[in-house]
């Protein structure tokens, strides 16, 4: 069976073969787009080679790029733990071409390699097409895919965007069927959302450019941005449906397990598949340069390694777990991203440090959740100034509520929480504004509005429960 690194080289050779100039990933944080918090595929570091801006001495290329998905326009952290297909961090597999071939190679290229190459039988298969792209259609047709299983889509889902702005253009997509016994539905139909026929390669026919005041162009080249994840063809290369039954990933399921002297696979489970997710996130992207922080970036980092410790917690763990982790990840991904070795002893120490300081308040915030839903009338949700507290004084960002809430059915008042985080804030410029250092107030607020008011205070476990 081939393992998760064998089946990324076998990609990368075969488009090498195929003329393709093997380039590696770029880092997570774009570099000179503000308009993106993360690297969210392969074509971010191609952007400007699409548009023009950019000419490089290839016309194809092909990479494994490390993507995070974790805010802005495709956001999948509320995924992790609830699909089969689903991660924070992955690897997109892609081949491209600048203004070089167009949608009819592009699509033989990736049907040869996944039913002759890879050897899935195609009948399991079936393709999308934007609605209104006869050429695409007909391409699938001739290839020998019957029409019953070219599905035209007329939603967004067919016409992809990096984000609001910049190349976009309509795609195919090709979807597997694992079968009736896993829930799930066609593209298009009301259960596409289950995991029974996953997308596997989306193949983006780059042709427009969409700017910030809504309006779109024609590219003056013709060009293919194609996407495949890594983990969800290796899971189908091994034999299952589930990203998380690959070999990468099972490594680090069996790390969790040990660290936390848990059953990897019992009903425990769904922390080891939240835990090894987002290992990999919060590791690559330390490594990447991004610091646990307040703000921005960082914030995101933080929210993901503070979920991740949650999960810990809820097996048990005693003592800080992640960094404990960092090896394992390190034997299976190391190679092929060097990164992760030459940062090992930063990330280590960045995940314990985050992760021992959190502790105390973690572990009373969890305590006064479990209070306060002990209390709640059936049916309802937690008030917002319950998330609120705990938020200021235990430095629980929303959504880490919120997810502790998902796994029984209760959700937050996220109208009652804005309330209190609005009262808060109104009362603390009160009581700046009478004490006469109204320049340094202005100052402090607009700081205070961008960034949160009082997330430090959870960070800090000296500071006494309820000061502010
Ligand atoms: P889905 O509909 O399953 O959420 P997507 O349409 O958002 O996927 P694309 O933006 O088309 O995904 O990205 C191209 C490919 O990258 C997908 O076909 C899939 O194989 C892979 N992929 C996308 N998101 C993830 C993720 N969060 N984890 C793992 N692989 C992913
Ligand atoms: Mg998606
Ligand atoms: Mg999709
Ligand atoms: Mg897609």
């Amino acid at each position: 069976m081939p393992s998760v690194n064998d089946i990324r080289s076998t990609f990368l050779n075969y488009f090498e073969k195929n003329d393709h100039t093997i380039v590696d990933s770029s880092p997570l944080v774009p570099r000179n787009d503000p308009t993106l918090m993360f690297v969210n595929s392969g074509m971010v570091q191609f952007k400007n080679c699409f548009t023009g801006v950019e000419k490089r001495d290839y016309v194809r290329a092909t990479s494994a790029q490390k993507c995070v998905r974790a805010g802005g326009k495709h956001n999948d952290l509320d995924n992790v733990g609830y699909t089969a297909r689903h991660h924070t961090f992955f690897e997109m597999l892609g081949n491209f071409s600048f203004g070089d071939y167009f949608k009819e190679d592009a699509i033989a290229f990736a049907w040869n390699l996944i039913t002759k190459d890879f050897s899935i039988p195609a009948e399991k298969l079936t393709v999308t097409v934007y609605h209104t792209d006869d050429e695409a259609y007909n391409i699938w047709k001739k290839l020998g895919v019957p029409e019953s299983r070219i599905i035209r889509i007329a939603t967004s889902d067919n016409f992809w965007q990096m984000g609001d702005t910049g190349p976009c253009g309509p795609c195919t997509e090709i979807f597997y069927d694992h079968g009736a016994h896993i829930w799930g539905g066609p593209p298009g139909s009301p259960e596409e959302d289950g995991d029974r026929f996953i997308e596997i390669w989306n193949i983006v026919f780059m042709q427009n450019e969409r700017f910030a005041d809504g309006s779109m162009v024609d590219l003056k080249m013709q060009s293919i941005d194609t996407g495949m994840g890594l983990e969800r063809i290796a899971a189908l290369l091994q034999g299952s449906h589930d990203n998380y039954d690959t070999d990468m990933m099972k490594a680090l399921i069996e790390a969790s397990a040990h660290a936390t002297h848990s059953d990897p696979f019992g009903d425990q489970n769904v922390h080891h598949r939240v835990i090894a997710d987002h290992l990999r996130s919060t590791s690559f992207l330390i490594a990447d340069g991004v610091m646990p922080s307040n703000e921005g970036r960082g914030y995101v980092l933080r929210r993901i390694m503070r979920r991740a410790m949650r999960h810990a917690h809820l097996l048990g763990a005693k003592d800080p777990v992640m960094h404990q982790l960092v090896p394992a990840l390190v034997t299976q991904m190391g190679e092929a991203y060097p990164e992760l070795r030459h940062g090992q002893a930063m990330i280590e120490e960045t995940l314990k440090l985050e992760e021992t300081r959190f502790k105390t308040t973690l572990d009373r915030g969890l305590r006064l959740l479990d209070d306060e839903l002990s209390g709640l009338p059936e049916g309802s949700k937690l008030p917002g100034a319950s998330a609120f507290k705990l938020y200021d004084t235990y430095g629980f960002p929303l959504d880490l509520t919120q997810d502790a809430l998902r796994e029984k059915g209760l959700e937050v008042d996220t109208d009652g929480f804005d309330t209190a985080m609005a009262e808060q804030k109104a009362k603390a410029r009160a009581a700046w504004s009478g004490s006469g250092a109204t320049a340094d107030a202005t100052i402090w607020f607009e700081v205070a509005e961008e960034h949160g008011v009082t997330e430090f205070l959870g960070y800090d476990t000296e500071v006494a429960e309820g000061q502010v």
